[in-house]
C-alpha cells in the first residue's frame, strides 16, 4: 500500500511508556502517537527498547529516566499531578507544538491503525475499526471530555510557544 496522504509538517514522536502510565499511554495513542505501553519489562529491556525502536521513553520514575539519559537514550520524566499537567510536560519535553484533534488513527487498546469504516453511527458519526483487533471507534458522548482535555491542552501549547 502506498501512502498517499501528504504528511503533516508536525513532528510525530514515538513513545514507549513504562508500567506506571497506563492511562497516558492510551491517550497518546488516542491522539495518534505511535505508543508502546510496557508493564513487564525491566529498567534495563525498557531502555534497550527505547534505544532499538527509536522511541521516546516516558516515565514517572526519575532512577529510570536518569539510567536512559547515561545511555544516551531520549527520554522524558513526567512528574505533574493531573493528567493535563503530564500530557502538557510530555509534549512540551518531545517537541510537539500542537495536537490534531481532527482524526481518529490509532487503537487506543493495542495501537494499531484505524480505518474507516465507511459506516455511520445513529448521529451520523464515523466509526473507524482497528485493523489488528477489530475494536471500534466513534467519537460518542466519552469523547466530550477527552476533547476537552486534550483542546484544553493545545491552548497551553500555543500559548508557551
Ligand atoms: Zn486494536
Amino acid at each position: 500500500m502506498t501512502e498517499t496522504q501528504p504528511r503533516s509538517d508536525n513532528y510525530s514522536p514515538k513513545f514507549l511508556v513504562d508500567g506506571m502510565l497506563g492511562s497516558l499511554a492510551t491517550k497518546l495513542r488516542i491522539l495518534g502517537f505511535d505508543t508502546k505501553y510496557d508493564k513487564d519489562s525491566n529498567d534495563h529491556d525498557l531502555i534497550l527498547k527505547a534505544s532499538e525502536e527509536g522511541r521516546v521513553l516516558v516515565t514517572s520514575d526519575k532512577e529510570l529516566y536518569l539510567h536512559a539519559k547515561q545511555q544516551h537514550v531520549k527520554a522524558i520524566l513526567v512528574k505533574g499531578t493531573s493528567e493535563e499537567e503530564r500530557l502538557l510536560e510530555l509534549f512540551q519535553e518531545a517537541g510537539v507544538e500542537s495536537l490534531d484533534l481532527s482524526n481518529m488513527s490509532r487503537c487506543s487498546a493495542c495501537n494499531f491503525l484505524l480505518v474507516d469504516t465507511g459506516t455511520k453511527d445513529e448521529l451520523g458519526r464515523p466509526i473507524f475499526k482497528c485493523i489488528n483487533c477489530g475494536k471500534s471507534y466513534w467519537r460518542g458522548s466519552h469523547w466530550r471530555k477527552l476533547d476537552a482535555l486534550f483542546s484544553s491542552v493545545n491552548r497551553s501549547l500555543a500559548s508557551n510557544r
